[in-house]
């Protein structure tokens, strides 16, 4: 088991890291910026270092600070959270080649993920549902409107080097596909110096549905169940919920065994996730997340399994800590994204919290950094916490979140708690029955 683990990421995810490695008696370093001297998981951890100036390329982003600071400090493993250098898979290199354990999967599978067609063939192989479209990279018009005409209008061109949902476009007809082909790979180019995009089957409304694996590196995984993702605003992720209430138990066996199958042929290593879009009751990959996610607690909360402690285990080579036989799933539970933002405009609030009062009692859980006098940054992401909401089924999860909601105080910035006190008492919502669209259109309606 490793000694002391430096965990190069900030907020809530810092803090949630710290309290694993405590748990499992493992000493902690905090790297910092200088806008986060007075971050929460900073004064917890037992040592802390300095890396840089507020910007994050000079910061959290800055490998040579954080190798540095893991020297300096004896760190004999880097927790990279999610964000910043999660997805580095050079970061992966640089760490291996420094004999410090990088706590996810190889470079080679961050790699391969990374780069979307190389994703979505690894995936298929694997024997992953992929949304039709072409095999690889498409660059002339002719071969466009070839594959269009095959799989059927509206497609969607998107591009390799994609993130984040930006450079993706959508034609209806074959008019539509010859710009759309151009600007994409125009903007493709600009935005990630990479113009390689490729085509696929536009899917009109479709759930956003993800499955949870973990694996060991040497040939065992298990799936974790799904999470629902579907309630998004311009592709960022609002509420989420495990399980997602569009499956049933033989749909979720079937889609989590396919999935812990593949990654287990992969050998891969780490947590991660497997995203899909879910339409007429079929699954379409999209892309696989190799690294810990923002929503990873709904599946905590309905599992009881500690995704983070996992983390930890396979990557000090102690393997996983439960079979797939011995993974159950209890009740349900929701996460809304409390995010420094004005609920209407959803424009930033950063500034000082005055006063912060988390809620309590059975089935709830505030992940967050936040505290009365804390002064949220302007340099990063508005994400300030977590409420985290479990029941034994949906319903009394739902009546939970709503007295949760109305607990939850955070005066002296704007928060987007208001929009789910909102939500909740939506009859769409109450239902479970919504799409990847439904949140922009309740949005646009309100304005
Ligand atoms: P990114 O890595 O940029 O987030 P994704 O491939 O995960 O890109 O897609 C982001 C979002 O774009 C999806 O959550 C979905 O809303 C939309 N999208 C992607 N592919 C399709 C598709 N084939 N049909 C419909 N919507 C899609």
């Amino acid at each position: 088991m490793f000694q002391k683990i430096l965990i190069a990421n900030r907020g809530e995810i810092a803090l949630r890291v710290l309290r694993a490695c405590k748990e499992l008696g493992i000493q902690t370093v905090a790297v910092h910026s200088t806008a986060d001297a007075d971050a929460m998981h900073v004064g917890l951890a037992d040592e802390s270092v300095c890396i840089g100036p507020p910007a994050s390329r000079d910061s959290y982003l800055n490998i040579h600070q954080i190798v540095a600071a893991c020297e300096i400090t004896g760190a004999d493993a880097i927790h990279p959270g999610y964000g910043f250098l999660s997805e580095n898979a050079k970061f992966a290199d640089i760490l291996a080649a420094h004999n410090i354990t990088f706590i996810g999967p190889s470079g080679d599978h961050i790699r391969v993920m990374g780069d979307k067609i190389e994703a979505k063939r690894t995936a298929k192989r694997l024997g992953i549902p992929v949304v039709p479209g072409s095999e690889g990279a498409v660059s002339d018009e002719k071969e466009a409107l070839r594959i269009a005409a095959e799989i059927g209008y509206p497609v969607i061109i998107k591009a390799s080097a994609g993130g984040g949902g930006r450079g993706m476009k959508v034609a209806r007809s074959e008019e539509d596909l010859l710009v759309a082909l151009n600007t994409a790979r125009t903007e493709a180019g600009a935005a990630f110096g990479d113009d390689a995009v490729y085509i696929e089957k536009y899917l009109e409304k479709p759930r956003h549905i993800e499955v949870q694996i973990v694996g060991d590196g040497a040939g065992q995984a298990i799936h974790l169940g799904e999470r629902d993702c579907s309630l998004q605003r311009r592709h960022q992720k609002v509420w989420e919920e495990a399980n997602s209430p569009a499956l049933n138990a033989i749909e979720r066996e079937k889609i989590g065994g396919i999935c812990a199958k593949a990654v287990a042929d992969l050998g891969y290593s780490g947590a991660g996730t497997i995203e899909f879009l879910y339409e007429n009751g079929e699954f379409y990959f999209i892309e696989m997340n190799t690294r810990l996610q923002v929503e990873h607690p709904v599946t905590e909360a309905i599992t009881g399994i500690d995704l983070v402690h996992e983390q930890i285990r396979v990557a000090s080579g102690g393997g996983l800590s439960v079979t797939q036989d011995e993974v159950r799933f209890e009740g349900h539970a929701i996460e809304c994204r409390i995010n420094a933002e004005d609920p209407k405009t959803f424009v930033p609030s950063p500034g000082r919290i005055t006063h912060f009062h988390t809620p309590g009692g059975l089935g709830i859980r505030v992940d967050s950094g936040a505290y009365s006098g804390y002064k949220i940054p302007p340099y990063y992401d508005s994400l300030i916490g977590k409420l985290i909401v479990h029941g034994r089924n949906r319903v009394e999860c739902m009546m939970r979140l709503r007295r949760a909601l109305d607990e939850f105080v955070v005066d002296g910035i704007n928060t987007t708690l208001p929009l789910f006190r909102d939500l909740i008492g939506n009859i769409d919502i109450a239902n479970g029955d919504y799409d990847i669209h439904w949140l922009e259109k309740y949005l646009a309606k309100a304005e």
